[in-house]
């Protein structure tokens, strides 16, 4: 096991010469970006700017014409330019127009459908239209210049942070954007996974540690319980919500000033520069409360004030949904509090003193913020590169998948194949088999999420597994195999294992589950518990209750010389009875029709049996 110190206190700013190649490890933020690498003396530093001062580079993009302007130059802009400065892309990533049209409103430049591109959202700008992993390539590649200014070489190769609860589709438009921007993404890692990198917490052998890493950063937020024993990393469980960051705070002032006639709502509609500034100006309120008991500032005619008292009343509903995630990673997670042993605070809005004291309450702990919140993830990411490089050789990185993974089968039950909160990468696969005879095709439809029934899940993508030679119901052997490879994405294998017929698919859904939908989804999960469990028991009943009947058909049809008339009648009855019983609602009775329907069977098919075996005598005689 490497041993190695790690040094956070400061970055150098000249240029550097470090050995040979570097992987540079990038946080991709929603409102701030950057860049960090490991320096000579294996310290992880982040690029700064030329005055050497500042690592974060505002996520904010502005088009002069054509010409495309990334950082603080380009935040300026947001308010002379609302329509031509596009921020917070990385909501968009992944997106349909319905997961965003709820909050259409936050935009201030125009977000807009597009059927044709995998219903991707697009943003127009001028009489030009971008989609979201273009808009990010551009934060990304002015990520590349800068580290190539600072180390004074080509910068090929980047590992980049995504938040926990990114889906699959979110990871691959991250992995796309990057390339775009001409970089070889190694990896995409967890957010918080890195950020426990940076503070170096088990790096060292022997160390065993349980800790979360609280992260509220502008747009999201993320709980993550993480493990780590002997070097090894492991993500004992996730939890969050990507639409809670300090946007909301600031939102949360904007609207206050609006509640109290400080600022005419009408106008604001009207004047969206207007509203872009006093946007600007709440989180400027809310950043000075933070070491400060009274904000006072003007904007045009207007007095703007805020008191911490009055903002901490506005802050507090916010807070307890960071919370109440904490209280459901914990659960997930299965320990008590008192096997906490750090709390890991990162993002920007982690200085705002409610949050940091809430947070303190809740574990029961002094929290761990030893290090910049902004700059945590990338110098995390740092690391997390130099060990992909080869220099850390003895640490590996296990995480988890938020959500769990399966397919549809019969009556539209979910069949999970993969749990939530499994350890990734991982395998996992299950045998199925046809309930029709003469199934030549199988359609297999792979699900995210935690209900019962597919359709309350998210569907992922589907194939169809052709070439099944022809076989009696129940004959085949269908193994479905689910990979889960350590960026989150599926690959989904089907096959038939009698005849060797296989397929593979790559799933990538054609746009990400909403973040408000993931965390309802949970929710739902568990106060659907009871419901979804009965759903599913009738479900299972009557497919079974159905291939009985298929069964006794396909049974009488074959003996039906060997049956008197009246055994034929009773056989139909009950058939009968099992029918309506499989159009109601209730399952004991679907059961206790298909026990009288065997019962009143069996007789006959014991007779059917032997003349079928003294048949077969006769035929082996001649
Ligand atoms: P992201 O990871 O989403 O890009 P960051 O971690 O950079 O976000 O955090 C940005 C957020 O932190 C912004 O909402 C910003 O207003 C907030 N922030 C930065 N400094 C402070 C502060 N001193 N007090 C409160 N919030 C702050
Ligand atoms: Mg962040």
């Amino acid at each position: 096991m490497a041993k190695i110190s790690i040094n956070l206190q400061k970055g150098t700013v000249e240029k550097e010469k470090t050995k040979g190649e570097v992987i540079v490890g990038i946080d991709l933020g929603t409102t701030n970006s950057l860049v960090a690498y490991i320096n000579t003396e294996g310290f992880p530093v982040t690029v700064k700017d030329s005055d050497g001062k500042n690592a974060l580079v505002p996520s904010v993009i502005w088009f002069n014409g054509e010409q495309t302007v990334v950082g603080t130059a380009a935040k300026d802009k947001l308010i002379e330019e609302p329509h031509n400065t596009i921020f917070s892309v990385k909501r968009l990533m992944g997106k349909s127009y319905n997961d965003i049209r709820d909050y259409q409103g936050f935009f201030s430049y125009t977000v807009i459908d597009n059927d044709t591109d995998e219903r991707l959202v697009k943003v127009r700008v001028g009489d030009k239209f971008y989609n979201p992993i273009e808009l990010s390539s551009k934060i990304l590649f002015e990520l590349k210049l800068r580290a190539e200014a600072a180390l004074g070489m080509e910068i090929q190769k980047a590992v980049i942070t995504v938040p926990a609860y990114f889906n699959d589709a979110q990871r691959q438009a991250t992995r796309d954007a990057g390339r775009l921007a001409g970089l070889d993404v190694l990896r995409i890692v967890n957010e918080p996974t890195a950020a426990s990198l940076a503070y170096g917490i088990g790096l060292n052998k022997d160390e065993v540690k349980t800790i979360a890493v609280f992260d509220l950063g502008g747009g999201t937020f993320d709980i993550s319980i993480l493990r780590i024993d002997n070097g090894i990393f492991e993500v004992l469980s996730t939890h969050g919500d990507t639409f809670l960051g300090g946007d909301d705070f600031d939102r949360a002032i904007m609207q206050y000033w609006m509640t109290q006639n400080v600022i005419d709502p009408q106008l604001l509609q009207e004047n969206r520069a207007l509203a872009q500034d006093l946007r600007l100006r709440a989180e400027a309120a809310k950043k000075t409360l933070s070491f400060q008991d009274t904000y006072t500032d003007k904007l045009n005619n207007y007095t703007l004030k805020l008191s911490r008292n009055e903002f901490d009343v506005l802050a507090e509903p916010l807070v307890q949904r960071t919370l109440d995630s904490c209280a459901a990673a914990m659960r997930d997670a299965r320990i008590p509090l008192e096997d906490i042993d750090e709390v890991v605070m990162v993002g920007g809005s982690t200085r705002i003193p409610l949050v940091k004291e809430s947070v303190d309450k809740f574990f029961g702990r002094a929290v761990d913020d030893s290090i910049n919140p902004d700059e945590v993830v990338a110098l995390g990411a740092a690391v997390q590169a130099d060990i992909l490089a080869g220099n850390q050789k003895d640490i590996l990185l296990l995480d988890v998948t938020p959500l769990s993974l399966g397919i549809e089968t019969v009556g539209g039950l979910m069949d999970v194949i993969i749990p939530r909160n499994s350890k990734i990468p991982i395998k996992a696969g299950r045998q199925y088999t046809t309930s029709v005879d003469g199934q030549i095709k199988l359609k297999v439809a792979a699900y995210q999420g935690e209900r019962d029934l597919v359709a309350d899940n998210r569907k992922l993508g589907e194939f169809v597994l052709k070439g099944i030679p022809p076989m009696p119901a129940g004959l085949p052997k269908i193994e479905i195999h689910f990979l889960l490879n350590a960026d989150g994405i599926l690959k989904v294998r089907a096959k038939e294992l009698r005849s060797g017929v296989e397929q593979t698919v790559e799933m990538r859904s054609p746009y990400g589950i909403p973040e408000e939908e993931m965390g309802k989804m949970l929710l739902e999960s568990i106060q659907n518990a009871k419901t979804d469990m009965k759903i599913r028991a009738l479900i299972e009943a009557r497919t079974e209750a159905g291939q009985v009947l298929q069964a006794t058909e396909k049974f009488l049809k074959q003996n039906v010389e060997i049956f008197s008339k009246e055994e034929v009648e009773g056989v139909l009855a009950q058939a009968k009875g099992l029918q309506e019983a499989i159009d109601g609602e209730d399952k004991d009775l679907i059961h206790n029709c298909m026990e009288a329907l065997n019962e009143y069977a069996r007789p006959l098919a014991e007779r059917a049996m032997d003349k079928t075996i003294s048949e077969a005598m006769k035929g082996k005689m001649i």
